[in-house]
């Protein structure tokens, strides 16, 4: 219901319904009393945030959730009720499409994080084999470096690439 909710909705449309008036992004605040607008919110974060209540940047359930005191399950039940979004009972068909293409696109992020960090374990474990033939056929001072080495630092510099090209660290 969760997930529903802030997929139907957005943090500008509900602070806008409760009554907070709106200039851009900011207003004054609905918690406490003020002259100057510290209430403002974030289209792209889709959070609201008082730098004078100066509470945790919250969400649109949480600020219906403070505004009347509500459980975030009862402030979803409000918000769905309110904006007759007729979520909880049965689904439309377009909200029925809109979740399906939802988790879709989570479960292809989650699998692609995987292969990912898959790729980034494998060339861990090859740069360190070469790291640890580098350690081992290290040229002492005054010494050529031995074919070996030479090879093998390639190779270590090579996965080392890798290992930072996947920006898992
Ligand atoms: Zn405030």
């Amino acid at each position: 219901m969760f997930g529903h909710i802030k997929s139907e909705l957005s943090i500008r449309q509900v602070v806008e319904r409760y009554g907070v008036k709106l200039n851009h992004n900011k207003a004054l605040c609905p918690f406490h009393q003020e002259k100057n607008k510290s209430f403002s919110i974030s289209d792209r974060k889709q959070l609201y945030k008082c730098h004078t209540c100066n509470d945790k940047a919250g969400d649109l359930i949480s600020f219906v959730s403070k505004m009347f005191a509500l459980k975030p399950i009862d402030a979803c039940k409000k918000l769905n009720e309110d904006f007759s979004l007729g979520l909880g009972g049965k689904l439309t068909r377009e909200q029925k499409i809109k979740t399906a293409r939802r988790k879709a696109i989570m479960s292809k992020r989650k699998l692609e994080d995987e292969a990912k960090k898959e790729k980034y374990f494998n060339a861990y474990s090859v740069f360190g084999e070469y790291d640890k033939i580098c350690i081992n056929n290290k040229p002492k001072r005054y010494e050529e470096p031995n074919n070996l080495w030479i090879f093998a630092n390639g190779q270590r510099e090579y996965w080392w690439d890798k290992i930072m090209s996947l920006e898992l660290i």
